[in-house]
């Protein structure tokens, strides 16, 4: 089978959660399978290379977990990219519209500069809106955008038009 194949196996579906209605995509099989796990690691490490990333950037919170392996691998630095209010230092900040109310993302400024060229990681695309936000972040910090990398895509949320801007020509893959 495909590591596409292996990788969606592994992945479950929860009906009506977090909210009825909703079908959530659990990862946790995937991470619990070494395989599967070292697989989709190899694919985004390769993704890294290809793209010429420099930096590895991981969005709270499963987004993390998919990217610390990946920067450990591709042997560049991983930053995170997290809920307003969880880094210690001084922060660039960015809000974002969500489907009720709003939501903010902040990055350590000294950990993006003028030359980097960075990978956004996460484990899933819905609206567009979480990756959109971390885009216009590296954006600000100077640094260049070489890509965005997600496990799954949910494509009848349109999350891949509302990035097109953002992305500014630089490759959205989704595994
Ligand atoms: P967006 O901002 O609407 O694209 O939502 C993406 C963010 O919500 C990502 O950080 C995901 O981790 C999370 N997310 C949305 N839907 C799911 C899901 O079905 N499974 C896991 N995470 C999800």
């Amino acid at each position: 089978a495909s590591t596409a194949e292996l990788l969606l196996s592994r992945i479950r579906d929860v009906p009506d959660y977090p909210v009825e209605g909703v079908v959530f995509k659990d990862i946790t099989p995937l991470l619990a399978d070494p395989e599967a796990f070292a697989a989709l690691t190899a694919e985004l490490a390769e993704l890294a290379e290809r793209y010429g990333a420099t930096k590895i950037v991981g969005l709270e919170a499963r987004g993390f977990i998919l990217a610390a392996p990946v920067a450990v691998s591709a042997k560049l630095g991983f930053i995170p990219v997290r809920k307003a209010g969880k880094l210690p230092g001084a922060t660039l900040k960015q809000g974002y519209e969500l489907e009720y109310g709003t939501a903010e993302i902040e990055v350590h400024a000294e950990d993006l500069a003028p030359g980097d060229r960075v990978l956004v990681i996460d484990d899933v695309l819905a609206t567009g809106g979480t990756a959109e936000a971390s885009l216009a972040l590296v954006r600000r910090a100077g640094a260049e955008v070489a890509g965005v990398a997600v496990l799954m895509e949910l494509g009848f949320l349109g999350g891949r038009a509302r990035l097109e801007p953002a992305l500014g020509g630089a490759p959205l893959q989704a595994l």
